[in-house]
Formats: structure tokens, sequence, C-alpha cells
């Protein structure tokens, strides 16, 4: 492709459009320190097209023109092939991670963000020994932010249990793709999962469940290292007031 052509992928005067998206929301999430010191990113899928945030860039001042875009069909492994790449950055390492959440899931967006409520959640896991690969938490209200599971109609009620795997760390974080893709398989509803002492990788529907759910599971996250430090259980089991709705 031509590089006017390849530039036109990354030219919009729609606010909507991924190139221009996506560093509207790394400057948002670099407010809540979700994408400090070049951590973190964000890719959305239209359709067959993914765009990405490279690598090593300050995530609030970054560009439309910094996107990379690539063809999700037209990747074969180990070979990455892009439609547009900027010139002078490299690609995220996460790169591989997005990948496996538009692929196995058929997510239209992925969020990695490095938040300390993320971090520190996976850090009380570890403390606390036992099966620290896996976060869960019922009985409160924001657990309603989450979907069901994939393929799954309605979202999770306020008396569900919201799991949340755990994957160990990398020294390179393109090594954490195959087991991430191993912690969708064996946790196949869930729409996040955790890298112990890392962060986060949150993927929905489209861009407005992946931020979302991003949102609620940062609260959960920071819900949960307060009610550790109070001693409060992060699973309870409390009495039924009112019945479910359909
Ligand atoms: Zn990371």
């Amino acid at each position: 492709m031509a590089a006017n052509d390849a530039d036109k992928l990354v030219t919009s005067n729609d606010p909507e459009h991924p190139a221009n998206l996506i560093p509207a929301l790394c400057a948002k999430f670099w407010t809540l320190g979700w994408v400090t010191g070049t951590g973190g990113g964000c890719s959305i899928r239209d359709d067959d097209l993914v765009y990405i945030a490279p690598s090593g860039v300050q995530k609030e001042l970054m560009k439309p023109s910094d996107m990379y875009v690539l063809s999700l069909a037209a990747q074969t492994d180990p070979t990455r092939t892009y439609l547009r790449a900027p010139p002078r950055l490299r690609p995220s390492q996460c790169t591989p991670l997005f990948l496996a959440a538009f692929a196995r899931r058929g997510a239209g967006c992925c969020i990695h963000t490095h938040s300390q409520w993320a971090v520190l959640v996976t850090l009380l896991l570890e403390q606390q020994g036992g099966d620290s690969r896996v976060f869960e938490m019922n009985n409160i209200e924001q657990i309603k932010g989450f979907g069901r599971g994939f393929g799954k109609a309605g979202n999770l009620g306020y008396h569900d249990t919201l799991r949340i795997p755990v994957i160990e760390n990398t020294p390179h974080e393109e090594d954490l793709t195959e087991y991430l893709e191993a912690a969708m398989e064996a946790h196949p509803d869930a729409y996040a999962v955790l890298v112990r002492r890392h962060g986060v990788y949150v993927w929905g529907d489209n861009v407005h469940k992946a931020k979302t759910q991003c949102e609620s599971l940062d609260y959960l996250f920071q819900l949960a290292v307060e009610m550790k430090k109070l001693g409060i259980p992060w699973i309870s089991d409390i009495p039924r007031i009112a019945p479910d709705r359909a």
C-alpha cells in the first residue's frame, strides 16, 4: 500500500474514528494513572482493521498519525504485517495480546492498564497464598457493569461472583500471550486477565463496553484493596432480600 493511501487509514474528521479515539482515550486513561510512563495502551478493531497505539510514547500526547494499522485476517505467526506503520516508532509489545482478544473473543476494543489497584490486587493474592490465580468478588453493586460472558446475553447480577484470572508476569510483554490465551480458555466468561505485579488487560464487544468494564474493574480493585486493609472478605454470604429480574 502506498504511503499516502496508508495514511488515509488514520486520517478522519470523525472523533469516533479509531485513529482519533485511541489518542483521546489514552489521554483520559493517563489522568487516571492507568498508562503512566508510556506503560499500558489501547487498541480498537473496526471489522478486520485493527488500530494500535505504538510502543514507548507518552500516552497523553499521542496523535492519530502515531497509530499502527493491521488486518486481523492477514496475520500469520510469526510474521506480522502492517497496513500502516508510523515512521520512527516501534510496534507495541502488547500487540499479540490485543490480537488474542480480537481473534478469540471477537472483541472490538482492548485496554491494557498498569493501574496500581490492579497490581496491588495481584500482590494481595500472592501474599495470601493458596490459589492466587483468580480474583473473586461478589455482592457489590458495580459487578453489574460486567457482561455474563462471551456469547451470553445480559450482565452479571449483584449477587453473582465476578472472576478475573491472574497470570504470572514475563520479562517481555509479548511473551505473556500464550498465558493470556490459556487463561481465556480456562475462563471463557472472563472479560479481563490480571498480570501479576504488572497490570490488567480488559476487553469488550465495543469501545463503550471495554471502557466501562475497565472503569468498573478499577473501581472494584480499589475497593478490594481497601476492604483487605479493613479485614473485610471479598466473598460474602449475605441474605437476598429481592429476586433477580430477567
Ligand atoms: Zn504492560
